[in-house]
């Protein structure tokens, strides 16, 4: 299985829809597919129809209680794509870290023990705390959505200093396989002119593929379900499925056997 974390400690760039429409893109593409959901907003386990009430298990079961993987996996609608629903004590969970063993090694630790799904993404709460670092230590790479503002750069800046620092202490191997510029506007020039800056600077690692502002991708998470099965044809789930597809391209040979 490889597993990707979509991070950004920013809130509100498009993280967790990013996370729901690219796994669902990859469970449709055949893989099978699981989604962590690490944010104690819990806006990925929601925007999948898993509401607060039917989260029997959850990411805190994992990190605090070392319950298995497949011991909290809940099936989604999707045919091919389960999830690991978060709950709001996930925030509690921030602090309770602090004091176990293997802090930072908790999911990482459940992920490498579990089978059954080729591909796992992790939707990361905006912030680099504990729960961010086990997503860290847990990933084989990153993905990173940016959204084309002002200070878009200068969070990145803080972000890769936090990637050096995980892969000199606890997960050397950590890749970062794309950065994927979110909500971009083209009648905005302010936009425009980020995105020329983000890939003047960061080159190759920004996916060609740009994700538009595109109402239907906000919409779709209070239906419980994906852009991408909410309205397959919209913008927003035609650049989806093309992010998905660059993905694939940059994936590992002996990982794309699925
Ligand atoms: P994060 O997980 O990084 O906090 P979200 O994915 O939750 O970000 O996005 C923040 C808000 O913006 C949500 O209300 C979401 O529906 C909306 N949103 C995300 N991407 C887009 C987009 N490309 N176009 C329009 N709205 C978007
Ligand atoms: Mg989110």
């Amino acid at each position: 299985m490889i597993t990707i974390a979509i991070a950004n400690q920013k809130g509100g760039v498009g993280k967790t829809t990013t996370a729901i429409n690219i796994a669902t893109a990859m469970a449709a593409t055949g893989w099978r597919t699981l989604l962590v959901d690490l944010d104690p907003q819990g806006n990925a386990s929601t925007g999948l129809g898993i509401d607060a009430a039917h989260r029997e298990s959850s990411t805190y079961d994992v990190l605090i209680d070392e319950r298995s993987i497949q011991d909290c996996i809940h099936a989604t609608e999707i045919p091919g794509l389960d999830l690991i629903p978060a709950t709001v004590d996930l925030s509690g969970a921030e602090v309770e870290l602090v004091s176990v063993e293997n802090r930072t090694h908790r999911l990482g630790s459940a992920l490498r023990q579990h089978r059954g799904h080729d591909i796992c993404f992790i939707d990361c709460p905006p912030s680099l705390g504990l729960l961010t670092l086990n997503a860290l230590g847990a990933a084989d790479t990153l993905l990173v959505p940016l959204q084309c503002e002002f200070f878009a750069l200068e969070g990145l800046s803080q972000l890769l200093q936090t990637v050096e620092q995980v892969q000199q202490r606890f997960n050397p191997d950590l890749g970062i396989i794309g950065i994927a510029l979110t909500m971009f506007d083209r009648r905005n020039r302010l936009t425009d002119q980020v995105a020329d800056d983000v890939r003047d600077c960061l080159g190759n690692l920004v996916f060609e593929s740009v994700i538009p502002r595109n109402v239907r991708l906000s919409e779709a998470p209070s239906h419980g379900l994906p852009a991408l099965i909410y309205d397959h044809n919209c913008t927003g789930s035609r650049a989806y499925i093309a992010l998905a597809r660059e993905l694939i391209g940059r994936l590992p040979e002996q990982r794309k056997a699925a």
